[in-house]
């Protein structure tokens, strides 16, 4: 199901979707890269949701994603996904990565979203390798695409690096 997947170059909260992923931490409680931006740009509602659901079930585990509104942003949700710190690849890091993926959608298919922007999850402060990633993150969106109503996921890509790697990726995928 490549065709329903985009690849653009860009800031992830300009996007106007029903639902913008964040590359979360595990205690949601905020920090840099996309995380800090989405923050900034939506305003402090979406860090109180984050706040209730911490409290509620203490945070949210590696490999899976919790969903709050979206503050001032265009989109409907945010949906927290918390990928793998980079270990060195022996620590199950590519399953947990494929696993923050598919939480993701799973729930964006929950709450009906049919358009969804992922950032590239764990390649940043995280150390995840980005080729690695970009194999891992079309792949198991693209097979998910199958069984799903979801009409649109974009990738967004913040500098040309990553949108070249993630292209050359793309264009092998069958
Ligand atoms: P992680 O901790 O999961 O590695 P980061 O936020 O550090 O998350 O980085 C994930 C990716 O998101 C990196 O490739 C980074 O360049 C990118 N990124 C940072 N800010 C934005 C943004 N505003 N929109 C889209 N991507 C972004």
């Amino acid at each position: 199901m490549k065709e329903r997947i985009k690849l653009i170059k860009g800031n992830i909260v300009d996007q106007e979707v029903d639902a913008i992923v964040n590359a979360a931490n595990s205690s949601l409680s905020g920090g840099g890269g996309v995380d800090g931006a989405i923050h900034r740009a939506g305003g402090p509602s979406i860090a109180e949701e984050c706040r209730v659901i911490r409290e509620k079930q203490g945070g949210c585990p590696t490999g899976h994603a919790v969903i709050t509104g979206a503050g001032n942003l265009k989109a409907k949700y945010v949906i927290h996904a918390v990928g793998p710190i980079w270990k060195g690849g022996n620590h199950n890091e590519d399953n947990l990565l494929a696993s923050a993926y598919i939480e993701s959608l799973k729930l964006a298919d929950e709450y009906n979203v049919k358009t969804i922007a992922f950032p590239s999850i764990s390649t940043g402060a995280y150390g995840f390798p980005i080729e690695r990633a970009a194999k891992i993150a079309l792949r198991v969106v693209s097979d998910y695409l199958e069984g799903s109503d979801i009409k649109e996921v974009r990738f967004i890509l913040f500098s040309d690096k990553d949108y070249e790697v993630y292209s050359k990726v793309y264009e092998g995928l069958s």
